[in-house]
């Protein structure tokens, strides 16, 4: 019995497992293979549906289904006690859970996603409203919904955080809910980013600095978050500027999971060395890794994970079944840039080739949401 590993059943876990299952799936069924996903969580969370949360553009009862639902039936999972990972012993081929147990692999895949670390910066917590999680995504819907008048300041914290336009997403959203709702002249809105520019991609940086103009929003760069004084309403940056705010939207520091960190395969933010075009983990030949969890100098994004998804599925079961020929990531990603609360752009690109993002239009918002709709019947089962 050969046993292949899925180290965190979040979008790229579950995505790849389900591949891996139907690429293997007479092997499974003559009881020659097993493929295992192992979370903590027994929910699925589809994030990118968080940022539509914090704009009321979605209902926070959509953004999640039980993982069994999503996964193909030849896969099993764990979860609870049974599926927290306390220790990944590359050494010995195997994980440690919280019951105590210890799982052998044959193959791992490792996808323990990027998690968000309030406690870097002093005042986060108490000063700082966010959509990355759904908690509190759901309040900032309440505070947007009531907010009259006054500054709000949009803020990244730290590169690198999941899905980088997320910050650009929010922004023009806010713009635009409050052109909508006749008080955007009483409505400051400034955006703050630790890099020059509003954001890492020339082109992209390109056409949304010509937006934000069009739209009155002030940008603040480089500005890295230092602290946040939630009594006087201030933000304070590493560069030595200080702005006030009424309601603050920042996006906080992440890091890899803990685990990475305490198993000594991350770096000193538990991101894990991996070759960019084969994901493996550097000096691992049977250790995979793909999504957020990665030190590759690329978007921590859903679509970055499924892509890698082909790439590492078909890795995997060629290492198991003893077959030749292995498959590279050429580095798409694909993101749709949301521009107001009815219209979007997006970007495609991979290691060769930047993104050119078309003008935006109603087309590719409806899109983005038909894209999230089809998600779970579609996109986490892996029917296309
Ligand atoms: C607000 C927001 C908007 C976004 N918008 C988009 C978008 O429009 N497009 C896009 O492509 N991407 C978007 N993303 C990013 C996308 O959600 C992530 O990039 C994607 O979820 C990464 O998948 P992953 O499998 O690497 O990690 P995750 O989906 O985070 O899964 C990691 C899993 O590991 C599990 N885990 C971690 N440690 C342990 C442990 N010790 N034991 C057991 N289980 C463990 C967790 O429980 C989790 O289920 C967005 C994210 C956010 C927050």
């Amino acid at each position: 019995m050969k046993n292949v590993l899925v180290a965190g059943g979040g979008l790229g876990g579950t995505i790849v497992a389900n591949r891996i299952a139907q690429k293997l799936s007479n092997e499974i069924d003559k009881g020659e293979v097993n493929v295992t996903v192992l979370d903590k969580d027994d929910k699925h969370f589809y994030q990118p549906g968080f940022l539509l949360v914090s704009m009321g553009a979605m209902e926070p009862g959509e953004t999640h289904v039980p993982e069994r639902s999503v996964l193909d039936r030849h896969v099993k999972f764990l979860s609870g006690d049974k599926g927290t990972m306390t220790k990944i012993d590359a050494a010995n081929h195997s994980i440690s859970t919280a019951d105590g147990a210890s799982h052998h692999y044959d193959q791992l895949v490792l996808s323990t996603g990027s998690h968000l670390q309030f406690d870097e910066i002093p005042g986060f917590t108490e000063g700082a409203d966010t959509f990355f999680n759904l908690e509190k995504a759901r309040d900032m819907w309440k505070k947007v919904q009531s907010f009259t008048g006054g500054k709000i300041v949009v803020d990244t914290a730290m590169l690198p955080h999941k899905c980088p336009v997320a910050p650009l997403e929010v922004t023009l959203m806010l713009d635009d809910y409050f052109r909508k709702k006749g008080i955007r002249e009483k409505v400051q809105i400034d955006y703050c980013y630790p890099v020059p520019g509003v954001f890492g991609i020339p082109n992209v940086n390109r056409m949304m600095t010509g937006i934000f103009a069009e739209r009155g929003i002030n940008i603040h760069s480089q500005f890295t978050l230092a602290s946040v004084d939630a009594g006087a309403r201030k933000i304070t940056s590493k560069e030595g500027e200080s702005l006030d705010y009424d309601m603050l939207v920042s996006v906080p520091p992440h890091k890899g999971a803990q685990v990475i960190g305490d198993s000594g395969l991350g770096d000193r933010r538990n991101w894990i060395p991996t070759d960019k075009f084969t994901l493996l983990v550097k000096g691992h030949d049977d250790i995979h890794a793909m999504g957020d969890t990665t030190d590759i100098a690329i978007s921590k994004a859903g679509s970055t994970a499924d892509y890698e998804s082909y790439t590492v599925s078909h890795n995997v079961a060629a290492d198991i079944t003893g077959t030749d020929g292995k498959k590279t990531y050429p580095g798409t990603v694909f993101c749709f840039i949301a521009t107001g609360m009815d219209q979007a752009t997006y970007i495609k690109f991979d290691y060769s080739h930047p993104p050119v993002p078309p003008t935006p239009s109603q087309i590719y918002w409806w899109s983005k949401l038909a894209y999230n709709k089809l998600y779970w019947s579609i996109h986490a089962r892996t029917m296309i």
